[in-house]
């Protein structure tokens, strides 16, 4: 008889975990609390636009390339890529721009546009962040965060170094200018820490964002998640949508059943893709492996305030992506990691898929706005709105042009929604920070310690935050999972002799 797999939530971890285990032929079922699947990357549609309601960043195509061919198959069988051009852009000021362009060559040109020299120092960071990404993508991240042996490899013992330091450290090294470091520090921000607290192995972002560059899929983000759902229904995965988890049921240590409103079912294995503090909390308290201490004391990626925006009119002096880094970094970065408040001025990101897609009605404009914000802040509608005009009124000074006015509908998405719909720790956007202390074995384990068959997925797991890694996340626990059913299958063969 196959083996029954429960599966909790359906986000990107716990897609790539279904595909996996039901290739191998077992009877994969995926419980999701939404009425719509993708967790943080569901879609929202109204009167024509199309907005991905989390990632918009399309970063390490070969991550997807790497999932999609263990299934004989690529991207391309399922959605059309776009490489950007320019990649994003970055406002300092009124008129105080950097365009990043979609080739090493054209990022060094505006390098030295903003001082000359500073070209040779970035070839050099972004040949070693290359070596870092062709150590870490390749192979460390593929590790399931077992044992610390796994780092001791001959490529990493020359890279000791480079755990100890931090990315800000090394990039302010090379990188006197301020507003050149700060766009080289921007994409460990992805991974939920601040430069500061980022150890200097991670540049390897660096490469994905200035050496591979930023794609998008045509349609949004969502359209990945449609590609891995149907490629999941292709393998005889069954989703059940609004089935949100009520309770893991645990017989001598083993979960045996898994409780919704509609009903109980029972299974052979669990695997929880939803938030890891959230997936223990369904468990007796003596099953639970860590406390609300454990949890408390880590460092969270931050949450966000989200605005989803409908323009009546195409928005100028923007690209795709353009962020607004033209108020103090640093303040912005202790109201969310040191004393967690709201921002007093906040840096900001814009997305408009609309210049590069046909995610709006012609001649009309979706836009993104967000603010990353410290977890669990007070949520509002009044803060809401107060941040909307902030922002709003600063995007006008710096892209010099009147937008208030052509709003069709904003919607908004923060602390109190990320809680509400995802069941997510204080709210967290991005899960949990990949700081030193918070990197691989030292992060909430894949296998339960007290339950034998729970298995845990997603980015407050191994490897951490973001899509690529919850794609690899879904795959190593997955590996998990095929280890311990070989386990007891050779168990039950000896008791049987
Ligand atoms: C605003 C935002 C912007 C981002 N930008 C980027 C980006 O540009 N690029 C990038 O690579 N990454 C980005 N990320 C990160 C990326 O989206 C996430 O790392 C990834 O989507 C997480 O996937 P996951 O499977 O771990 O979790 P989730 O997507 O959160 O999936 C968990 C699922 O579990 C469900 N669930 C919870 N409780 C239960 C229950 N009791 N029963 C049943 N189901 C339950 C939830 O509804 C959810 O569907 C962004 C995230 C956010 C929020």
């Amino acid at each position: 008889m196959n083996t029954s797999i429960s599966i909790l939530g359906s986000g990107f971890s716990s897609l790539a975990a279904s595909c996996y285990l039901a290739k191998n032929g077992h009877d994969v079922t995926i419980y999701e609390k939404n009425k719509s699947i993708g967790g943080r990357a569901r879609q929202l549609r109204r009167d024509g636009f199309t907005f991905d309601i989390g990632p918009t960043w399309y970063w390490m195509p070969d991550v997807f390339e790497r999932f999609f061919a263990d299934f004989g198959k690529s991207p391309s069988d399922y959605y059309q890529l776009e490489k950007l051009s320019p990649a994003y852009s970055v406002y300092f000021g009124e008129d105080d721009k950097i365009t990043i362009g979609d080739s090493l060559e054209k990022i060094c040109d505006a390098f030295e546009n903003e001082e000359k020299g500073s070209s040779i120092p970035l070839k050099k960071f972004i040949k070693k962040a290359k070596n870092n990404y062709d150590i870490a993508i390749k192979d460390l991240v593929y590790k399931p965060g077992v044992s610390p042996l796994e780092l001791v490899t001959l490529k990493t013992m020359g890279k000791l170094g480079q755990f100890v330091s931090t990315i800000k450290r090394d990039v302010r090294k090379e990188f006197s200018n301020n507003k050149l470091a700060q766009i080289l520090e921007f994409p460990v921000l992805f991974l939920g820490a601040k430069p500061s607290n980022t150890p200097s192995f991670y540049s390897f972002m660096n490469y994905a964002d200035f050496g591979l560059g930023t794609f998008h899929p045509k349609g949004g983000m969502f359209e990945v998640i449609r590609a891995m759902k149907d490629l999941a229904e292709e393998l005889g995965v069954t989703i059940k949508t609004d089935h949100a988890v009520r309770k893991i049921e645990v017989n001598n240590g083993k979960a045996t059943a898994i409780h919704t409103d509609h009903g109980i079912f029972n299974t052979d294995i669990v695997v929880s893709g939803a938030d890891y503090h959230h997936s223990e909390t369904l468990l007796p308290q003596e099953f639970r492996q860590y406390s609300e201490a454990y949890w408390d004391k880590k460092v969270f990626a931050p949450s966000s305030l989200l605005f989803y925006v409908g323009f009546d009119k195409k928005i100028e002096n923007v690209d795709h992506h353009t962020l607004f880094f033209d108020v103090d970094f640093d303040r912005h970065a202790e109201a969310i990691y040191d004393s967690p408040s709201w921002p007093e001025e906040p840096l900001f990101y814009a997305s408009f898929p609309s210049k590069t897609d046909r995610v709006a009605p012609e001649g009309k404009e979706a836009g993104i706005f967000l603010i990353p914000l410290a977890p669990g802040l007070k949520d509002t509608p009044e803060l809401r709105d107060s941040y909307f005009e902030k922002i709003i009124s600063r995007f006008e000074k710096l892209t010099e042009q009147d937008v208030k006015s052509h709003v069709l509908f904003k919607e908004s998405f923060c602390v109190n929604d990320f809680i509400n719909d995802y069941n997510s720790y204080k709210g967290n956007a991005y899960g949990m920070a990949n700081t030193l202390f918070q990197t691989a074995f030292l992060r909430p384990k894949l296998k339960s310690s007290k339950v034998k068959n729970l298995y845990f997925t997603g980015q407050l797991t191994v490897p951490g935050p973001g899509v690529p890694p919850s794609l690899i996340s879904g795959k190593l626990v997955a590996e998990l999972v095929f280890k311990h059913l070989k386990k007891s299958l050779a168990n039950q063969r000896l008791s049987f002799q």
